[in-house]
């Protein structure tokens, strides 16, 4: 007599009942009666295995909402066409942002604390589109202002068809606002001021390369501002300055004659060569 068996998947399985009689439409609240049901799947954090849910949803139709009438069990722990409950994503989000992890080592927790195992680019999305709360941003913000030095560095960094636009604080090393744009002009960098402006950042001086873009838009919007071209293009400009001043005096030194001449050569002829000599000499010296 064969043995009794179990068959045992290393995946909890769970149920879920959203199929309702009728739901409030999302749109207008109206009382909408059943029209068909569904059956959606979703991947949730497990501590022992992964887990599945298997929730079955009612599709309602909207006797108001002419033009979309259908609508299914909003689930507000799962979005709309996702496969991750939402309390992954938070997950991944809280490790990045209170445990300072790389976003590497946040998937790779998912894994091993909560048996969900999204891609590595997947976890990058999530955390790309989670909104951070209007309270962060604003204690943020605070922060910046608070702590601005009054020495404001900007420069624009160009990648493809993307720009993107970056103001620190080179006396704390805090980045104080950027931006990501797909054009880069003078419109763009005045309201990049303005914005900075609206946050209280008060410089007493700016530091920028020689782009154009920035002098203007910088009166414009902080009329007392120094402007100072960065350290690393003034000492460029410095050395360019040098080289081709030490260019132009070696090219005014005398030439060398060529000596052309088969034989042994005269007394006059060896004290030419000598002055040649000397000469080649020194402007090696100089070009050294
Ligand atoms: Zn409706």
């Amino acid at each position: 007599m064969p043995k009794p068996m179990i068959a045992r998947l290393h995946v909890d399985i769970k149920m879920l009942d959203a199929d309702f009689r009728s739901y409030p439409c999302p749109r207008c609240g109206t009382e909408s009666p059943r029209h068909d049901g569904a059956v959606r799947h979703a991947i949730d954090i497990g501590l022992d295995r992964p887990v599945v849910l298997q929730i079955k949803v009612g599709v309602y139709k909207c006797p108001r909402c002419r033009k979309r009438p259908s609508f299914r069990t909003p689930l507000p722990f799962l979005g709309a066409r996702r496969t991750y409950v939402e309390r992954c994503r938070q997950k991944l989000v809280e490790s990045v942002d209170q445990d300072k992890m790389p976003i590497c080592l946040a998937v790779r927790r998912l894994d091993r604390d909560f048996h969900v195992t999204p891609a590595r680019s997947t976890g990058w999305e999530w955390y790309r589109e989670a909104t951070p709360a209007d309270a962060t941003v604003a204690e943020s913000q605070h922060l910046v202002a608070m702590n601005f030095s009054g020495v404001l560095c900007v420069d624009e960094v160009y990648d493809g068809l993307n720009a993107i636009l970056c103001a620190r604080d080179p006396l704390t090393g805090r980045t104080l606002a950027y931006e990501l744009g797909e054009r880069m002009n003078q419109e763009v960098v005045t309201a990049f001021f303005k914005r900075l402006h609206a946050l209280g950042i008060q410089p007493e001086e700016a530091i920028t390369d020689g782009s154009n873009l920035y002098p203007k838009s910088l009166k414009a919007v902080w009329p007392a501002v120094r402007h100072q071209l960065c350290r690393f293009h003034w000492t460029k400009d410095i050395v360019q300055a040098v080289v081709e001043g030490i260019r132009d005096y070696r090219q005014s030194l005398p030439k060398p004659e060529k000596k052309n001449k088969r034989g042994r050569p005269s007394a006059d002829e060896v004290t030419a060569q000598r002055e040649t000599e000397r000469r080649q000499s020194v402007r090696d010296e100089v070009r050294k």
